[in-house]
């Protein structure tokens, strides 16, 4: 059976917990998110084998998401702890207008030296070869440093010619890049020349490029190699590009939408692990909708496992 990789960085999440509107204090509830985390799980949730590549501390939440992971069937292998170092942190707070708003502590993130020492790279690097298909997001390369970047772009053009398929999602978020759009353009350019199969949202094309339309950005990517390039747009079809046609793919109207977070993400996992189980475009970009429609059902993220697997239809 087909493995895939996914990289990046998973974070401690406090969130409002409902009681929090009864009482003069804010209760939080403790959770943990990270957009290619939350892909590692609706991945091995939907029966492909997943491991996730990332660095945390030795501290007891560090411990919980290992333990999260092991209990979703998640490959630990890949992540890595050290001494006295902590994982990164957000809040959720629920704004006056209704509107969810996100605090983030990661700058001291263990997560930010992924491919950065010798030592753990050259181990990293030989496990990810073994892996058939390697995904991770903009939010990874906007955390690492510049060395690491090339490092892991150096990985990824030997990968590649060794058979492996590179897996993208430009997930433009522009606070990550200090604002600063030209650096986001040249980083995210390079990768996309050296990607597989990219999984673009039109909103973060329009953001970072200005894109006025889905042929705006076919036009720019449509020269680079990239065998699959699918544009996610929130309730709207679904368009890929493959070998030089567009497919469309209706998304089915979803009653009692509760929180968008996450859709992104899940609809990737549904998507990759179709196609690494050998399904068509069409099947895989209906099973991302399918994944992602259980998970805007729910709060979160990361959907409970129960609630999950009483809402998925399995691939078929
Ligand atoms: P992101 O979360 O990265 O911004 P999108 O908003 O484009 O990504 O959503 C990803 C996928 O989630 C969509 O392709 C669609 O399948 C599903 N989705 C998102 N919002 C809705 C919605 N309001 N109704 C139905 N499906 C949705």
């Amino acid at each position: 059976m087909a493995r895939i990789a996914a990289i990046g960085e998973v974070m401690v999440e406090l969130a409002p917990h409902p009681s929090t509107d009864a009482s003069d204090k804010d209760i939080m509830a403790l959770g943990f998110a990270g957009d290619t985390f939350n892909t590692a799980i609706y991945m091995a949730r939907t029966g492909i084998q997943t491991e996730y590549v990332t660095l945390l501390g030795d501290d007891p939440y560090s411990e919980k998401i290992f333990d999260l992971a092991k209990a979703e069937n998640v490959g630990t292998s890949m992540m890595e702890t050290m001494a006295g170092r902590l994982p990164g942190m957000y809040v959720i707070r629920n704004s006056p207008d209704g509107e969810r708003e996100f605090y983030y502590w990661r700058k001291e993130a263990r997560a930010r030296e992924l491919f950065a020492a010798k030592a753990h790279t050259e181990n990293l690097i030989n496990q990810l070869k073994e892996c058939d298909y390697v995904y991770l997001s903009g939010i990874t390369l906007a955390i690492i440093s510049d060395h690491s970047r090339l490092v892991l772009l150096r990985f990824i053009k030997e990968y590649r010619a060794q058979g492996g398929t590179f897996c993208f999602d430009i997930n433009y978020r522009p606070r990550l890049w200090d604002n600063d759009q030209t650096m986001a353009q040249y980083v995210m350019a390079e990768f996309m020349e050296h990607t597989d199969i990219a999984l673009l949202t039109l909103d973060d094309e329009a953001m970072l490029w200005g894109d006025g339309s889905i042929d705006a950005t076919i036009e720019r990517y449509k020269n680079n190699g990239i065998k699959e390039l699918v544009l996610k747009r929130g309730a709207e079809e679904v368009v890929a590009y493959v070998n030089g046609e567009k497919l469309r793919v209706p998304v089915s109207k979803v009653d009692g939408v509760v929180d968008t977070t996450g859709a992104g993400d899940s609809f990737n996992a549904g998507y990759l692990s179709a196609r690494a189980q050998g399904f068509s475009y069409e099947d895989a970009a209906r099973h991302g909708i399918h994944v992602a429609s259980i998970v805007i059902r729910n709060r979160g993220a990361i959907v409970k496992k129960a609630s999950f697997n009483g809402m998925y239809n399995g691939l078929n």
